[in-house]
């Protein structure tokens, strides 16, 4: 039974957990789209273009679905100011002219797929599911932002590269912070140059702080500069070194971000060239599809690859290798787990010690 919104109560049935938003003046057409797609949830009903336009504000829908000639607005202009409000919507566009030029039309303008009428009912409810799961995801992409913290330039890209890589390619926001300019191990200007491109292949944010190589402590200025980031950015995700490593700078930078990421759902610890043998991982993230990518990250540190042999492809390539022997696949990034919570937990109140260093936003 159609109610149309406005007229009546509105909602036509809540079965499944979805919300959809049907705009469709031809009420026999409605009526048998609506008896199909009440399976996935609540379908909501509106004959103008204008009215859904009004009520698409109202409620976290999972899909729209719109007939492309209606009276007043049409399907498409409606799709082109809906697609600003609600970015991660999903939209089917109905065309009656089984006319290719108007499904070309509508994609471009932001509808994600079409069906032409008369439809097939397996045709409509492939594609709703398939649409409603897309909304789905690209809600969840747009609230997941990682921060990827390391001591030095190339850290990161070393220890995560291919997590990073494919943080990116599931639509995440990446941020790196890089604490120190490097200029022990080479001319920080270079290396500040190489660092901007390696996150530029990266896809990611590069946030280059300005603290000593070598002196970086596990105290105040480290976690103001990291605090500040993380207050900025607010991040679901934070990487940073392993406590088990040499390297001072590593060690320190591992600490400080426990402190400053307290807040944060999710902190894992990743291992860098003077990871200790203690380093004790039990997660293990594939990387297949990322390591020749990770590889042409890593070379974009040009002053370093000559001279790093920790930065040697074969090394690299064989790390990846050999922790795959804890997960069934080739290639794997191995990860120390901090916290793996799906919920912040409540930050207890730390005070910031100092007031944080300068941080030079590179990207
Ligand atoms: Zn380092």
């Amino acid at each position: 039974m159609i109610t149309q919104e406005g007229k009546s109560e509105g909602w036509m049935s809540e079965v499944g957990g979805g919300q959809i938003l049907l705009v469709e003046d031809d009420e026999v057409v409605a009526t048998l789209l609506a008896d199909l797609l009440e399976r996935f949830g609540r379908v909501r009903w509106t004959a103008s273009a204008e009215e859904a336009l009004e009520i698409v504000g109202r409620h976290d829908w999972d899909l729209l679905v719109s007939d492309i000639d209606l009276p007043g607005m049409d399907g498409l202009e409606l799709i082109r100011q809906v697609k600003p409000l609600r970015p991660h919507l999903a939209m089917l566009v109905l065309s009656g002219h089984s006319s290719f030029d108007h499904a070309v039309a509508a994609l471009r303008v932001g509808a994600d797929d079409y069906l032409t009428k008369p439809f097939d009912p397996d045709a409509v409810l492939e594609k709703a599911s398939a649409l409603m799961a897309l909304t789905r995801q690209r809600r969840a992409a747009a609230e997941e932002v990682v921060l990827a913290v390391g001591a030095h330039p190339d850290d990161v890209e070393i220890g995560i590269g291919g997590i990073l890589l494919r943080h990116v390619a599931q639509g995440h926001r990446v941020i790196l912070l890089t604490l120190t300019g490097g200029e022990a191990g080479g001319v920080a200007v270079d290396r500040a140059a190489e660092a901007a491109r390696a996150a530029e292949l990266l896809s990611a944010r590069l946030i280059h702080a300005a603290l000593a190589d070598t002196s970086v402590s596990e105290g105040g200025s480290t976690i103001g500069t990291i605090a500040d980031v993380i207050d900025e950015v607010r991040p679901t995700t934070v990487y940073t070194h392993t406590s088990r490593d040499v390297h001072q700078d590593h060690r320190n930078a591992h600490s400080a971000t426990l402190v400053a990421a307290r807040g944060i759902a999710r902190v894992f610890c990743y291992q860098a060239p003077s990871t200790t043998v203690e380093f004790m991982p039990t997660r293990f993230v594939v990387i297949d599809e990322y390591l020749e990518r990770k590889i042409e990250v890593i070379q974009a540190y040009v002053s370093q690859v000559k001279v790093r042999r920790y930065l040697d492809e074969e090394l690299l390539r064989a790390t990846a290798r050999y922790w795959s022997r804890f997960a069934t696949a080739r290639y794997v990034e191995p990860l120390e787990v901090v916290r793996d919570s799906h919920d912040a937990p409540v930050a207890a109140q730390v005070n910031r010690y100092t007031a944080p260093q300068p941080v030079l936003d590179v990207n």
